[in-house]
């Protein structure tokens, strides 16, 4: 079976998220979509909220489970048997950061390889992020347009 983790913080997931997700799907036999806690991040969506709207938005695709956890990727992917990580690219800052995480991953599963794969996100979607939808809900904007419709405030 060819199973991918897909980390984030998914704070909330956004239609970029859903891009990279929807992409994935003929590529793989599943996809788990792992929310990453880190304890000295402040959230605005709580874990529960967090894990509900990505249930709610992919409730009607069999390949898609939704997990957390905390500390690294590459132990929980260990954990779970998962061979590959998803991450969407969206522009040159992405790639330098993506670069630097991955060669580490790499390094430090020598023995046991967990190969990243990337998608380019689609360009009407490359420019939406969690931190500017947060930043559109905080001032009462229409952050609906950059978001699945099972995620509402
Ligand atoms: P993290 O805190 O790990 O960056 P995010 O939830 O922000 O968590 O992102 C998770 C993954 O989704 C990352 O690989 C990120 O590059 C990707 N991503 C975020 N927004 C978009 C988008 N608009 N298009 C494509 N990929 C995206």
């Amino acid at each position: 079976m060819r199973v991918a983790v897909f980390p984030g913080s998914f704070d909330p997931i956004t239609l970029g998220h859903y891009d990279i997700v929807e992409r994935a799907i003929p590529l793989f036999d599943k996809i788990i979509i792992a929310i990453g806690q880190n304890s000295q991040k402040k959230y605005m969506f709580s874990l529960e909220q967090r894990m509900e709207f990505i249930k709610n938005t992919f409730a009607k695709h069999e390949k898609i489970e939704v997990d957390h956890f905390e500390g690294l990727t590459i132990d929980y992917c260990r954990s779970r048997g998962v061979n590959f990580i998803l991450r969407g690219l969206r522009n040159p800052a992405d790639f330098e950061f993506e670069k630097a995480i991955a060669q580490t991953n790499r390094e430090l599963t020598k023995n046991n390889k967990i190969e990243t794969i990337f998608l380019l996100t689609s360009a009407s979607k490359s420019f939406i992020s969690s931190s500017i939808v947060r930043e559109i809900i905080n001032f009462g904007g229409h952050y609906e347009l950059l978001v699945p419709d099972t995620v509402r405030v």
